[in-house]
């Protein structure tokens, strides 16, 4: 940054502030986007059948660069987490009962990181749609115990989405 002129600071601070202000949360699945409804929810091609369940955004990239799984997603914005504080209310898990209630998906498929916190939350949400008569899954093989699901490769992540089972 200090090798830089004024100019090129200034032209990176205006790219992050109108970055931060064109940002909204995407009305369908919650992710970080430019518009209401993300390219992702918008976008053509897309299984409507199928939705991902991850912690984070950056999970959502991670998912994509495998070009494998053509479903929708769901961003939680975090994980339960006892120790840290973290209940079913400060996580984006109303939105996403809604969203299942709402009849359209054949499969919930939980990508929440394989440790506690993420283990925690998946259980959590494969309880709150049993009523819901959808086919529930939990991603499983290929990902590492403690691993994450933002760093895993695109053939770990196609193994894991392969593995899934029912919870
Ligand atoms: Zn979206």
């Amino acid at each position: 940054m200090l090798d830089c002129g004024d100019e090129e600071v200034r032209a990176f601070a205006e790219a992050m502030v109108a970055a931060r202000e064109n940002t909204v949360f995407c009305r369908e699945c919650q992710n970080l986007s430019e518009q209401e409804l993300c390219p992702l929810c918008s976008g053509e091609g897309r299984d409507r059948t199928l939705l991902c369940v991850v912690a984070e955004p950056r999970d959502v990239a991670a998912i994509e660069r495998c070009r494998e799984y053509k479903g929708l997603y769901h961003v939680l914005h975090g994980v339960i987490s006892p120790t840290r504080r973290k209940s079913p209310d400060d996580i984006r898990i109303k939105e996403l009962l809604e969203r299942v209630g709402g009849g359209a998906f054949a499969e919930v498929i939980l990508a929440t990181n394989p440790d506690t916190d993420g283990d925690t939350t998946a259980l959590y949400i494969a309880r709150m749609l049993r009523p819901h008569n959808v086919r529930v899954t939990r991603l499983a093989y290929g990902l590492p115990m403690g691993g994450h699901v933002e760093h895993a490769d695109g053939l770990t992540i196609l193994r894991a989405l392969d593995g899934r089972r029912e919870v």
